[in-house]
């Protein structure tokens, strides 16, 4: 089978999204690219994380061939094989309908540094993307040119991209950015939130480089 490791990747943090409550139901979806390959992993459509099993993670490369699989890919693959086209250094995307991140991407708002956790999104805040619907071209398009440089975009009215340099980066930036959105909605609740300053998110980015242990395994921030 191409891609084992990968494949069980994909199965573990399906598992994980749905147990963390960032993904109801089928929604979401999760790959891991092997540049080396030219070939990334990617979840199914419409199979429960609970219920996929390695054969049913999808095998394909980034003009969309099915190299191996019998399943139909999420329907975002070209969200996912864009996103891999246009930052060259990223291994992993998740896609979330979380219910913080999502409800600022039903209010068209970015996320805003409300905490340096943020900062592992590699950017001050992370901006929000016009809606389009699921599993378009146009989605793709969009997402990609909203990020820029950001390692995370939201989706007008659908939810979360995060990226990472392996699954479990473009994961936990999943679960930061949902922390992240949670403080976001509980501040503005009860008061206005101070945002931190252009330059101290500069400051966190620099220190988030050398956070952590030497062998660079770390959970979070
Ligand atoms: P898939 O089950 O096809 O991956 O779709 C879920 C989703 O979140 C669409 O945006
Ligand atoms: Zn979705």
């Amino acid at each position: 089978m191409l891609l084992q490791n990968e494949r069980e990747l994909v199965v573990e943090y399906g598992k994980r999204m749905s147990a963390d409550r960032l993904s109801t139901g089928t929604s979401g979806n999760i790959s891991v690219y092997v540049p080396e390959e030219g070939l990334l992993a990617i979840s199914p459509s419409g199979i429960g994380y609970f219920s996929t099993q390695p054969e049913d993670v999808v095998v394909m490369d980034l003009e969309a061939h099915i190299v191996e699989g019998a399943r139909k890919p999420s329907s975002e693959w070209a969200l996912h094989t864009l996103f891999y086209k246009n930052k060259p250094h990223i291994r992993a995307v998740v896609h979330t309908h979380s219910m913080y991140c999502t409800t600022f991407a039903v209010l068209g708002q970015p996320l805003q540094a409300v905490h340096y956790a943020i900062a592992d999104a590699g950017a001050a805040a992370v901006p929000c993307a016009p809606y389009y619907p699921f599993g378009t071209l146009e989605l793709a398009e969009a997402a990609v040119r909203t990020a820029g440089d950001s390692g995370a975009v939201l989706l007008g009215n659908h939810g979360l991209v995060a990226c990472g340099k392996d699954l479990a980066g473009a994961y936990g930036l999943a679960l930061n950015l949902e922390y992240v959105a949670e403080l976001q909605y509980r501040a503005r609740c009860i008061g206005t939130p101070n945002i931190l300053s252009a330059e101290a998110m500069e400051d966190v980015m620099e220190r988030f480089k050398s956070y952590g242990q030497p062998d660079g395994k770390k959970t979070g921030y």
